[in-house]
């Protein structure tokens, strides 16, 4: 309990620092796209400046996808959330899995039918799983099983759980894997960012992502939703005045 909490106030702590940098980071990006951009009109007709240019241009434009990855991790409010069926979302993932994996990856669908809803943005939460199937993926390059499991949780709490078996983390590994821009991937590979935004997606939610992991065992990543609130229907209210009926 006690390495929980001070991994949750770590990352605390770092999404405070991270919304700060996002937030002044773009401003830096912005300027230095705006004079890029005029600079690459100015010089249209020059090849070798412009050519520098267009590489300025999409270093900033990498710059601004890595700051966004810092928001999506500091965010804790969702703007468009709906009911949503996670089984709807986790098939959609298993279809895209089977149809871009290149290497033999078994895929395991043990889902519970019917799903509770739960409130959420659907793009957001496809984009979780995403970012843990493609972890999944990269674990398995000699092939494997990917599984998804879906169930309710009493009270109306959905538990939604992706598992490989993969080279799974060491327990270092493990302890750094939510921060941001930690990655043990090749540059040009990992961002490092995958998993701090399926944390800060799961944290807006209000649901929480816990991950366990052996080297050799593979890796379970365990998501958990809380209940979609509906309204309760308040005591009937009768219009008072006269009806329409009535003289
Ligand atoms: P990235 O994938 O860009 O490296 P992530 O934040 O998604 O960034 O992951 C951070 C690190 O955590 C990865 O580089 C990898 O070392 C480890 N990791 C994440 N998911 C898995 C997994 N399913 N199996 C093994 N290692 C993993």
């Amino acid at each position: 309990i006690q390495a929980e909490l001070l991994r949750y106030q770590k990352l605390e702590s770092i999404g405070s620092l991270a919304s700060g940098v996002a937030h002044d980071m773009n401003n830096v990006l912005a300027a230095i796209m705006g004079v890029a951009t005029v600079l690459r009109d100015r010089f249209e007709g020059d090849p070798s400046v412009a050519g520098n240019l267009d590489l300025l241009l999409n270093t900033a434009m990498r710059g601004r996808t890595l700051v966004k990855g810092l928001t999506d991790f500091a965010r804790d409010r969702l703007e468009d959330a709906v009911p949503l069926d996670l089984n709807q979302l986790l098939r959609q993932e298993a279809e895209l899995v089977s149809r871009t994996s290149f290497q033999r990856v078994d895929l395991d669908l043990d889902l519970e039918e019917p799903l509770p809803k739960v409130m959420g943005e659907a793009a957001s939460l496809a984009n979780v799983l995403m970012n843990l199937c493609v972890n999944a993926i990269d674990a398995m390059p000699e092939g494997g099983r990917l599984r998804f499991r879906s169930r309710g949780l009493g009270e109306g709490g959905v538990e939604v759980v992706v598992e490989d078996t993969g080279q799974g983390m060491t327990p270092d590994v493990l302890a750094k894997a939510l921060d941001p821009y930690f990655t043990t991937k090749p540059v040009g590979k990992g961002t490092g960012l995958g998993l701090s935004v399926v944390y800060g997606a799961m944290k807006a939610h209000g649901g929480s992502c816990n991950i366990e992991s052996e080297p050799g065992w593979g890796t379970r990543v365990t998501l958990r939703f809380p209940a979609l609130v509906v309204p309760s229907p308040g005591p009937e209210v009768i219009p008072e005045g006269p009806r329409a009926s009535e003289p």
